[in-house]
């Protein structure tokens, strides 16, 4: 087994992602996410949401709606430009991303060479809004979130008295129908994404763009991703986006390759331009210095919720060899792990002081397990599989000492501290 198919099975083991509508054999490109993926989704978009406020001015939140007008998308541009080529093996009837096959070769499915010609595949899910069938009720899932924050710029700013330059911010969900859902939760057909449209002033473009790029990179360190693994990549001109003057990804190191983890563009003011146009609304802003209208550029910061999830659980994946035994463990950090501390009774007898310690715990708000069932040993081993960072075992000392031994995940290594002192450790644990 390869890497990822270890992590897709992990994931499934122990409830991280399931394959949508699994018993009806799967509906591909799209995935649930069971009790633990749930949790780590959620820390991640707490972490980016307190990453994205890294200036002095504001950010304001918005959630727009997943279904967009077709008037909306047509003046975005996507109605005619977000496609991808296709190609058809006719022997087979596989389909393919021209750009991911070299069309000189035999398909990798089948082994012949009987190529369609390659034409372009749109990329949004269409549908009808209404009873009605005729063109006006055509309306989209939205394959990005970020141009509802476009379309209501005018909006926010209006009603929350900001001044440029100012951000949006926005999570939410994007489908796209990729003509090759792969690798996992990589590529998807329903995928989350966390956005933040900055809006400056055309001049100011030039200092925004790269503290963006510096703080985004900056986000991905802190959230302890070795940082060999992380570069920056500026987009050559002829594979920049029909909206973009500028793009630099930054990638990560996945096990089939380096690929975009998330893209930082300048879209100057192509969007507003477009819209402004289509709508006939003027979405220029008032000038006090310089007593002149103009229309607001853009720096755009995008990543997928989904692709950095993958992104987490590639970098954390170890196997590693403890006291002669092999063991699998997710050395996230404990900001993200979505179990911060297991308490562990070390037989059931001993499971009522425990767990009251556990309570109390929990009632504080912190993210815990309890678990009396099967042997500590495989406890642990569980605790290591989902990336708790730490595990308080109550054994029949505790009861006479007062303490509880606590075990470090990653250096498997354990001491002895009081029942005081466990929310204290926790705390540390969290900050480091
Ligand atoms: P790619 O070149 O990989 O198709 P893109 O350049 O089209 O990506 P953007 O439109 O820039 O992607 O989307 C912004 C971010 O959203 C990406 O960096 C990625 O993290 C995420 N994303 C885009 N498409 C998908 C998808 N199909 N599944 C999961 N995440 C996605």
């Amino acid at each position: 087994m390869n890497q990822l198919d270890k992590i897709v099975a992990l994931c499934k083991r122990r409830g991280f992602v399931y394959q949508s509508a699994e018993i009806y054999g799967g509906l591909n490109g799209v995935y649930d996410f069971g009790p633990l993926g749930t949790l780590l989704k959620k820390n991640i978009r707490e972490a980016w949401t307190q990453s994205i406020f890294t200036t002095q001015q504001p950010i304001l939140f918005l959630e727009g709606s997943l279904l967009g007008a077709h008037a909306m998308w047509e003046a975005s541009g996507h109605t005619q430009n977000f496609s991808d080529p296709l190609v058809d093996c006719t022997n087979c009837k596989r389909r393919f991303r021209a750009d991911d096959i070299d069309l000189e070769k035999v398909c990798s499915v089948c082994g012949k060479k009987a190529w369609t010609d390659v034409r372009q595949f749109q990329l949004m899910f269409q549908t009808q809004v209404g009873a009605a069938t005729d063109s006006s009720s055509i309306a989209y899932l939205r394959p990005e979130t970020a141009q509802s924050i476009f379309v209501q710029f005018k909006n926010v700013m209006s009603t929350n008295r900001v001044k440029i330059p100012f951000g949006i911010a926005q999570t939410g969900k994007a489908f796209r129908n990729e003509i090759t859902p792969k690798q996992f939760l990589f590529r998807m057909r329903e995928f989350e994404q966390m956005e933040m449209e900055w809006f400056c002033k055309p001049d100011q473009v030039d200092e925004f763009f790269p503290l963006w790029v510096k703080a985004r990179e900056n986000f991905y360190t802190h959230l302890g991703i070795i940082k060999d693994k992380i570069m920056l990549r500026e987009h050559g001109k002829g594979e920049l986006s029909h909206y973009s003057a500028r793009t630099t990804d930054i990638e990560y190191e996945f096990p089939f390759g380096w690929k975009e983890l998330e893209g930082i563009a300048d879209r100057g003011n192509f969007d507003l331009t477009q819209h402004s146009k289509h709508s006939g609304k003027d979405l220029a802003v008032y000038d006090d210095e310089t007593k002149q209208s103009y229309i607001p550029h853009v720096v755009e910061c995008s990543v997928g919720v989904d692709r950095l999830f993958l992104t987490l659980l590639c970098d954390a994946y170890t196997e590693d060899t403890i006291g002669g035994e092999e063991r699998t463990v997710l050395k996230f950090s404990p900001k993200i792990a979505p179990i911060k501390a297991a308490f562990l009774p070390l037989i059931k007898k001993l499971s009522e002081p425990m767990s009251k310690i556990y309570k109390d715990i929990a009632a504080k708000g912190y993210m815990v397990e309890f678990d009396e069932s099967g042997s500590v040993g495989k406890r642990y081993r569980r605790q290591d599989e989902i990336g708790t960072p730490l595990c308080f075992t109550y054994d029949f000392e505790s009861v006479e000492d007062n303490c509880v031994t606590v075990r470090n995940r990653d250096t498997t290594k354990q001491e002895r501290i009081s029942i005081e002192k466990i929310e204290e450790y926790i705390q540390a644990s969290l900050s480091q």
